[in-house]
Parts: structure tokens; sequence; C-alpha cells
């Protein structure tokens, strides 16, 4: 689909979505824009002007995600082989998974914020460690054990679905970088991931978001193993320096394009800060696990025990990274019991 000359939404299927069913979903969501539930499939942008040709992100390196992607550029006059750079806004497997079968394809030179770029090898090239790393943490958390391998094999499942390559080129953030006419600049936005990134056309008001900022979907803001520092609170200061950007059209990664940028990012805010009030008021005043906060919480989901074992996870680490932003703002205090780490009203 053009969003404008020269720039193009492309759709890649989920592992459990077939092409058609994705894209029927995409097309009743631009004629009713509405909540959704689950991730049906990616949305790649691809940027052609003036013979150069620049793909934002790509998808899940399966067969039909491959063919989506190849049948999407080809209604633009386009083909997989002639990508010359990819930028990836994160490197979750949806958004960087098909990246080492496009580079041997093209050649690109593949572009990750150096944030990211760190934690491929631990999550995609020798992932065993982080398994056991994972088991150990959940443990740490309150996880009753019976659950914890079950847990640590969810993220095992899907690096069959990644073909990972290291980046080319490794970006802070502030630079900028021209495709045609367009001249794209890299705004660092940690917090969904610790490098991830939007691009932001200031001519075009065009924001390419990722995962950052989804028209109705609150991405998955958690901390897990290999976290640093509080990804929550660096989450909601990058919104704040997105807000007062001059955008007309933001182009997200899953659901649909939206126009509203300032609206939606008070929108996320509040559900956070919400959230947080909740959380509060899970922690015993003798002190509560993770495990145990997360299990008084109201998820729209439904009920932990009723999660299946990775959404279980998930949701811990979520929890986690509400209880970490308390942390830091004050309103909570942890402790480490045994070989527990409780959170307490401080
Ligand atoms: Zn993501
Ligand atoms: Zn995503």
């Amino acid at each position: 689909m053009q969003i404008l000359p020269g720039i193009f939404q492309l759709l890649t299927p989920f592992p459990n979505f077939t092409f058609d069913d994705a894209r029927a979903i995409r097309r009743d969501l631009r004629d009713h824009p509405r909540v959704v539930k689950g991730l049906p499939y990616v949305l790649p942008y691809m940027v052609k002007d003036r013979g150069e040709t620049v793909l934002v992100d790509c998808g899940w390196n399966t067969d039909s995600a491959y063919e989506a992607l190849e049948t999407g550029m080809r209604e633009h006059g386009s083909h997989p082989t002639e990508i010359q750079r990819l930028v990836i806004t994160h490197v979750h497997p949806d958004h960087y998974g098909m990246a080492g079968r496009l580079k041997r394809l093209s050649s690109c030179e593949v572009v990750i914020h150096e944030e990211d770029a760190k934690v491929i090898t631990s999550r995609y090239f020798a992932p065993k460690g982080l398994a056991d790393d994972m088991a150990k943490f959940m443990a740490m958390n309150g996880v009753p054990s019976l659950d914890t391998p079950s847990m640590a094999q969810g993220s095992m499942m899907m690096i069959d679905k990644v073909s990972p390559v290291p980046p080319d080129t490794e970006v802070k953030g502030g630079e900028t970088f021209k495709v045609g006419g367009f001249d794209f600049e890299i705004i660092w936005t940690p917090g969904h991931s610790p490098g991830h990134i939007c691009l932001y056309e200031p001519n075009r008001k065009i924001l390419l978001t990722g995962d950052h900022i989804l028209p109705t979907i609150t991405p998955n803001v958690s901390i897990h193993a290999q976290t640093h520092g509080s990804p929550l609170g660096d989450y909601m200061r990058s919104l704040d320096l997105l807000a007062d950007l001059d955008v007309e059209v933001v182009l997200p990664a899953h659901e649909y394009d939206i126009t509203e940028l300032k609206k939606r990012i008070i929108e996320i805010e509040e559900h956070h800060i919400l959230r947080l009030d909740e959380m509060v008021n899970c922690v015993d005043r003798g002190g509560s696990t993770a495990w145990e906060v997360a299990g008084r919480v109201k998820w729209t989901t439904g009920m932990l025990t009723d999660f299946e074992p990775f959404m279980q996870r998930a949701a811990v680490g979520e929890t986690l990274a509400h209880l970490e932003y308390l942390f830091e703002q004050g309103r909570l205090a942890k402790v480490m019991r045994g070989s527990n780490l409780h959170w307490l009203p401080a």
C-alpha cells in the first residue's frame, strides 16, 4: 500500500497466520480501525525513490513471510534482491527475523542501534546460556519451579524462525540518512527494547515508530535476565521525546497507521500511570515477589494462572518493569530474602 509517493507499507504474516488471512485483517482494520488482540502481521516499510531502495523491518524468517515480502515489493516495482539498506527498528524476531536471509539475497547494509546489536549473539547465535539465565531469573522472582523450564523453552521455540546477522552499521541515534529525496533522522527510543529506534522525516512529516507507538496496543516493556536499569522509565522518557514532533502520519509496525501522535502518546502514558498505581496496591506490606504481584494484576487477557507459560513469563517481566520504575520513583523498596527478590512499600 502506498502511503506517500516513494513510501510503501508492506505486510508479512506471523508464523501462525497465512498471508491471505493477515492481509484480510489489515484491510478490515483500514476500513474499521478498532482494538485488536494478538499480532497477525508486521508492517515493513519500503522507501523507494530515485533508484534507491531501503527497507525498514522485515518479518519472521518463514517462507510465507518471505513470499509476502516479495509479493509486496513486486506490487510496487521492486524485489528483495534490490534492497540496498535494511534498517531494523529493534531486534525482536518479528522485525529482525528475516534479516540474515535478506542480507544473503541482496548484500544490503544492515543498520541496527548499538544497544540492540549487543544482544544479538546471546539471543540468537548462542542462546543456550540465555535460557539458563532466564530460568534462574524467573526462580529469583518467585515463579514456581515447575513452570520455569517450560517458560525458558518458550523463547527457544522462536529461534528457529530467525535468520540472524550482525549489523554492518551500528547507530546511536541522531544520525540522518538519505534515500532519494527523503532525509530520515534516527531517534533512539529505548524502552520496548534497549536499542529501539524510530525514523523521522521532517519534510514529509512522517514518523516510523516500530513497536514504540502502536494505535491500540501498548508494547510490552519488561525486565528479563539481560536487562539493565529501568526500561519503563526509559520508555516513558522516549515517549516524551516524540510528543512535540511535527508529524502528520504515524507509521507503526503493527495494526494500522494513525494521524494523531500526541493524543496516542498521552493515552499510553495514562495507561502506565494507572497500571503503576494498581501495582503499588498489589504489593503486600510484608513484601511480595513479582510473581505474586503479577497474580493479582487484572490483565486485559485474564488471570495469570490461565496464561500459557510464555505469556506468564511476559507478564512477570512486565510487572518487574513497573516495580522497578516505582522503585526508581521512590514509591517502592526492594530486598533479597534468601534467593528471592521481594518488593515492599517504601
Ligand atoms: Zn517488539
Ligand atoms: Zn513487533
